[in-house]
């Protein structure tokens, strides 16, 4: 038997069926703890795009037909089915992704919390009342669905941003078509599956899987209304643009390169734990995760840096199944080799490292995609390390004069996605959260990803779109407003009126 008929396919999940398309063009899934190709994803035609459209288009006729609060109770039925399996999704999750088991489920849970905010869409979907705003005059406004929406997530977490986008969108009534990342595209399909099961409609939550081809078929069909996106700044900028030119509402979310600024009053102990977490946790990539670590003052950078150190010679780089792995693969050997690339850099360009965690060999796993945790001193932001983002294990130290000095370099920086800060003084932390120009903000908080009943979104390059996503933004960003205003007969005839109506 070839490769190519023995490796098996993830398929489309399209009208409540699997199905593997017809393209005959396909993606490599890969086990980056293994290095070894698992699986295979379809890539969509435009006639499958189409298709699947069609079919949400009638998947939006029944779902939107059900009052909210049956939608409610479906998404709740999810939700019980989602943890009910969460154990299955989590490892299939950790094997495609890369990262442990444990942290697979955190992102289970972090798209499961959204879905149950979502649940509350019929109280949060009321509108607003004015009565008398002129003599027999009301005037009210309603929320509606947009129709068919779409997603397009990123690899780094296959369940969380499918089930924050799906979640919201369908609690409003919209039909949601899920082009997943095609590198991890298992738990999305596993995740419609189960809602299928829940009760929504056929055709109500689709997935297909695909590349530019796909995205821009959706993206140009007429009757997609809202395009929601999260991956790199590039993409996110073209696809920004791509649906304004179709008079599309847009979100996109792009990259990051999030500071932490660490205040010579901090507790260090506190500061260090909280960044090996937040820099090498699941490889480095998350959206939110620290990639530079500003301290003020050489003092607390030597001692920091100390810190880390020493908690740096613990960690340890393993197969994602593994209890004992504190991080596991990155995505690809793609990703790996960039990182590297990234770090000779820093190299070159005068960083002290600290810790290289090039090269790394995990027996038994030799082919696998690892990159140890690595740590560069003495970083300046014209460095490329220091410029971009790395999405990898590695932790850039820029030591700051000042305060005034600290908070320069993430309101300099290009990206605005998180930002966190280390103090134990009030009024420093509330001089930093209120000048800071990022969009979500830490005290003493490494990882600042709001609560799903608040709004996750960056600023500057790490956001196109004026709405974030989930909270009430999310609802606002799948619904349309209509407003009404009645006036009822009363037997009290005036007569046309040609003076524009000014309210009182
Ligand atoms: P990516 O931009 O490569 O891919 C994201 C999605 O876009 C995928 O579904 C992919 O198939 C699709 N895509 C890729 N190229 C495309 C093209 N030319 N045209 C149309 N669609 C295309 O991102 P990724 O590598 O999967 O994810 C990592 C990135 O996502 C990082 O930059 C990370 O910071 C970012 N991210 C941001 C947030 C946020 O909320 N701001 C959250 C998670 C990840």
């Amino acid at each position: 038997m070839s490769l190519e008929t023995s490796t098996p396919v993830i398929p489309h999940f399209v009208h409540g069926r699997r199905t593997d398309g017809e393209s005959g063009r396909f993606g490599d899934v890969y086990h980056p703890a293994l290095g070894q190709v698992a699986g295979r994803v379809p890539l969509a035609t435009k006639e499958e795009v189409v298709a699947a459209v069609a079919s949400a288009e009638q998947g939006f006729q029944a779902w939107s037909r059900l009052n909210p609060q049956r939608r409610a109770r479906i998404l709740l039925r999810w939700v019980d089915l989602i943890n009910a399996h969460a154990d299955e999704l989590a490892r299939t999750l950790a094997q495609e992704h890369g990262k442990t088991v444990p942290d697979a489920r955190g992102d289970i849970q972090r798209g499961v919390e959204v879905v149950e905010f979502a649940a509350g869409a019929p109280h949060l979907l009321k509108g607003e009342f004015s009565s008398e705003v002129g003599r027999g005059v009301d005037v009210h406004s309603i929320r509606q669905p947009l129709g068919v929406v779409v997603g397009i997530t990123p690899f780094n977490f296959p369940a969380m941003i499918p089930l924050w986008k799906a979640g919201i969108a369908l609690a409003a009534g919209n039909a949601f078509i899920l082009k997943p990342s095609e590198r991890d595209p298992s738990v999305p399909v596993r995740l419609a599956e189960l809602a299928l099961e829940a009760g929504m409609p056929e055709g109500t939550l689709n997935v297909v899987h695909g590349d530019k081809l796909a995205v821009d078929t959706l993206i140009e069909d007429p009757r997609v209304k809202a395009v929601g996106f999260v991956g790199s700044t590039p993409i996110a900028q073209s696809i920004y643009e791509h649906a304004a030119r179709m008079g599309k509402r847009a979100q996109c979310f792009g990259g990051a390169k999030n500071h932490a600024v660490i205040m010579p009053d901090a507790d260090l102990e506190m500061a260090a734990d909280a960044l090996i977490g937040a820099a090498f946790g699941s490889a480095g990539e998350r959206c939110m995760a620290l990639s530079v670590a500003v301290p003020v003052g050489e003092e607390t950078a030597d001692r920091l840096v100390a810190l880390l150190r020493e908690r740096m010679e613990g960690l340890r780089v393993g197969p994602s199944l593994e209890e004992s792995s504190d991080f596991g693969p990155v995505v690809s050997k793609d990703a790996q080799r960039r990182i590297e690339e990234c770090i000779a850099s820093g190299v070159e360009e005068g960083a002290e490292l600290v810790e290289d965690g090039r090269g790394v060999v995990v027996e038994g796993h030799e082919d696998g995609f690892y990159v140890g945790a690595t740590l560069f001193d003495r970083v300046s932001p014209d460095m490329r390390i220091y410029r971009e983002e790395i999405f990898g294990p590695v932790l850039c130290v820029v030591r700051a004069k000042d305060y005034e000095d600290a908070l320069a370099l993430p309101n300099e920086h290009e990206y605005g996605n998180g930002v966190a800060i280390f103090t134990r003084d009030g009024d420093t932390a509330r001089d930093f959260t209120t000048r800071v120009e990022v969009g979500m903000v830490g005290v003493n908080v490494p990882i600042p990803v709001p609560v799903a009943y608040y709004t996750f979104g960056g600023w500057k390059a790490s956001g196109f779109g004026d709405l974030n996503q989930h909270g009430t933004d999310g609802l606002k960003f799948y619904t349309k407003t209509k407003t009404i205003t009645t006036r009822w007969p009363s037997g009290n005839r005036e007569g046309a009126s040609f003076v524009m109506p000014a309210g009182s």
